[in-house]
């Protein structure tokens, strides 16, 4: 017998006859009666007949009501898909589309990628069968390049719209041009191949006036969610550590529960979720909560430490929705996915650190950077909803009262805080040439769009008249950031074809080797082994030959440190990549160990990613003269070379410069004239005229 895939572990009770036949699973009681008790069950006939009577529909509700898992259910059983249709849901986030789409083929008792599915960059898990399709944003914006009519969905929900997600910002526009598309053809061909598209938007924050109002006054639907009633708590002073914090914070919630709170969550469960920014904050509080742990007196309940980060394993990240055994409370650990896109039962107390890790804009150098940043009150106030969707709970804020009176009210949309080269090259891929006619929810700041306009002009991708150049064509084939896809098809020039696509491949995972506790000295001397002074990318190569070597074999990766899983995804997405090369007709060079083509190579993506040293060891970026330092994960922390350019930019008390490549500063004009010639700006009079131009006109418009 078969096992599924799907981890469904009810009989098959339709066997199969042949390869092509769609599985079905029982559907165990449980669950169709967990089904009946979501609130949104009563609203069931109330929102389809909306959904029949309008074209666009917003839906507002609190998290956990159901509508990501059970609205595009009711939908397929009012026939949206019949013909062969498809209904699709955008997700924000990679593992919300993931593991919602693995729940619901259980739902639905279907094998997930047949009747329901998803996709998400470097994984899907769809096919011909799929007629629910969870996907993220931006994979969704991918698709509507290739079929600008996405002509075979009925239905595109547009879920957690409140985050205002850079792709979610531009399908709103794209979405609204193809309905209308749409109703015209049906109108001048009634029985053509197209249908109307219907556009659902589900938010969980009450301001849908702006949504509404962009969809031509869609009908705004509410949901009355379940909220219990959650006691807040603030610490009396700010916090230096929040991470120490929210271990102080939980070993008290744990071990502090007295007799009455006690009895209460033996009977309706008592676990904590704990807002963190990202996986090391999440890997480091898990290590220091498992060291106590150990040191429980007898007697203590057992506490089960569950993180959850987009590059965690699948299977580990269903495990957070497992409850805990009797006799044990789980403790989340989750970055902002968390929030409102993944809503796990039992939770009684939640831990807000009161921070999260964003993408923040330098309009002046035109480049991204992660930074932690305080979290706006609407984000506190959805975290600390969660410990009371069931039961009443408590949230313990770990941050002042008067912090929290002075947080924004709501988080800036990304598109008014992020670089939208990827945008204008993917607009302008569709044939929306004139990216200043596009119907923006929001309009992104002119500043953005002058600095991602010369971003695309220097990387080629545009030429002097904004056009979208051949360079620029290929780059948006790739589902790679432009810095990323420009140095990809130039390496071909550089003959490094396939040392970039294994080095991208190898940045594209977080982290490649595992630092056991009590080991950092042996990891440190297994580092050295692979160590280049020509940069980390030459490091990374290293480590991924070796890997090619032994075949991949789990003793070598156990032996050295490295993380098995992170390698096998990492040949999967070089594998993928590959497959994106060949439909570009490129050809597979390999620069074998002449390095500084690599280097040279990503200078033609990265020019603007350049700092010089200066005497106390800092860096200055050579584009705006901001002060940076070397991230100590970087295998040239100690090495300060005088020439660095780097991949990405971190700011939390510092900022910091992960993946170190060293340059040569005669390089640059070189191999980038188009920034570095004369003067460090945009040097083609052209160009320049054709830059001001689109601004001013997008500044009038
Ligand atoms: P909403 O979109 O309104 O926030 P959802 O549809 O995501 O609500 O969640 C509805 C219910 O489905 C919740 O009770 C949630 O716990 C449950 N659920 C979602 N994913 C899973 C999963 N992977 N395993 C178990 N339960 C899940
Ligand atoms: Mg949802």
């Amino acid at each position: 017998q078969k096992s599924s895939s799907n981890g469904n572990t009810s009989k098959q009770v339709k066997s199969t006859n042949g390869s092509s036949a769609e599985k079905k699973y029982q559907v165990p009681p449980e669950i169709i009666e967990q089904k009946k008790m979501l609130p949104v069950y009563t609203a069931r006939e109330a929102l389809l007949k909306n959904f029949r009577e309008n074209s666009s529909v917003i839906i507002i509700s609190e998290t956990g009501t159901g509508k990501t898992t059970q609205i595009p259910q009711y939908l397929y059983e009012d026939g949206y898909t019949q013909g062969g249709m498809t209904i699709a849901v955008t997700q924000p986030r990679r593992v919300a589309a993931v593991s919602i789409a693995k729940r619901v083929s259980q739902e639905m008792g279907v094998e997930l990628g047949e009747k329901v599915g998803y996709t998400v960059r470097f994984d899907d898990k769809s096919s011909q069968l799929t007629r629910l399709k969870y996907l993220t944003d931006g994979m969704l914006v991918r698709e509507a390049m290739i079929d600008p009519m996405l002509s075979k969905y009925s239905v595109i929900m547009l879920d957690e719209a409140h985050e205002r997600t850079l792709n979610t910002d531009v399908l709103f526009g794209l979405l609204k041009s193809v309905q209308n598309k749409r109703k015209n053809l049906v109108k001048s061909n009634p029985n053509g191949k197209h249908k109307e598209l219907k556009i659902i938007v589900m938010s969980a924050t009450l301001d849908a006036e702006l949504f509404s109002k962009y969809f031509n006054n869609a009908p705004v639907l509410y949901i009355e969610g379940r909220q219990f009633p959650v006691q807040i708590f603030y610490t009396e002073e700010v916090q230096k550590d929040y991470v120490d914090a929210a271990l102080v914070t939980v070993l008290q919630i744990h071990l502090n529960t007295n007799k009455e709170d006690r009895s209460d969550e033996e009977q309706h469960g008592g676990d904590i979720l704990v807002f963190l920014t990202g996986r090391d904050e999440i890997e480091n509080l898990e290590k220091l909560l498992l060291e106590r742990i150990v040191r429980f007196p007898s007697g203590v309940k057992k506490l089960l430490v569950c993180p959850i980060f987009s590059a965690l394993p699948q299977e580990q990240q269903m495990k957070v929705f497992e409850k805990a055994p009797a006799g044990c409370r789980k403790v989340i650990l989750a970055t902002n996915i968390a929030e409102t896109s993944l809503t796990i039962n039992g939770i009684r107390h939640v831990v807000d650190t009161g921070v999260v890790k964003s993408k923040i804009y330098h309009s002046t150098i035109g480049i991204d950077s992660l930074s932690v940043i305080p979290i706006s009150k609407a984000s506190a106030k959805q975290r600390s909803g969660r410990a009371g969707r069931e039961y009443d709970g408590k949230c313990y804020r770990l941050y002042t009262e008067d912090i929290f009176n002075r947080l924004e009210e709501s988080s800036i949309a990304e598109i008014k805080r992020s670089n939208i080269a990827n945008v204008i090259l993917q607009l302008k891929t569709i044939g929306i040439d004139d990216v200043l006619s596009f119907d923006f929810l929001e309009r992104p700041p002119i500043q953005t769009v002058k600095k991602s306009l010369e971003l695309l002009y220097c990387l080629e991708a545009l030429d002097d008249k904004g056009k979208l150049t051949e360079v620029g064509k290929k780059m948006s084939m790739f589902p790679l950031d432009p810095m990323y896809s420009k140095t990809l098809i130039k390496s071909v020039e550089f003959e490094c074809l396939e040392e970039v696509l294994i080095i991208i491949s190898m940045l594209s995972v977080e982290s490649i080797f595992f630092i056991p506790k009590d080991k950092a000295k042996e990891v440190e001397n297994i580092k050295n082994i692979f160590f280049s002074p020509e940069g980390d990318h030459i490091t990374l190569l290293n480590v991924f030959r070796e890997y090619q070597k032994v075949n991949g074999s789990p003793q070598w990766c156990y032996d050295h440190f490295i993380n098995i899983k992170s390698m096998v995804k990492i040949l999967n997405i070089f594998e993928q990549l590959v497959k994106y090369c060949m439909q570009s007709k490129m050809e597979m060079v390999s620069c074998q160990s002449d390095y500084e083509r690599i280097r040279k190579c990503f200078i033609t993506g990265f020019f603007l990613n350049v700092a010089v040293l200066q005497p106390d060891k800092k860096y200055k970026t050579m584009a705006d003269n901001k002060e940076i330092q070397i991230h100590p994960s970087s295998f040239l922390f100690n090495v300060n070379p005088q020439y660095i350019l780097f991949n990405e930019l971190t700011i939390t008390s510092k900022a910091f410069a992960r993946n170190i490549l060293p340059i040569e500063p005669m390089w640059l004009p070189e191999v980038c004239p188009k920034y570095y010639g004369r003067s460090p700006t945009v040097q083609d009079k052209s160009a320049q005229q054709s830059i001001k131009e689109t601004t001013e006109a997008f500044k009038s418009n």
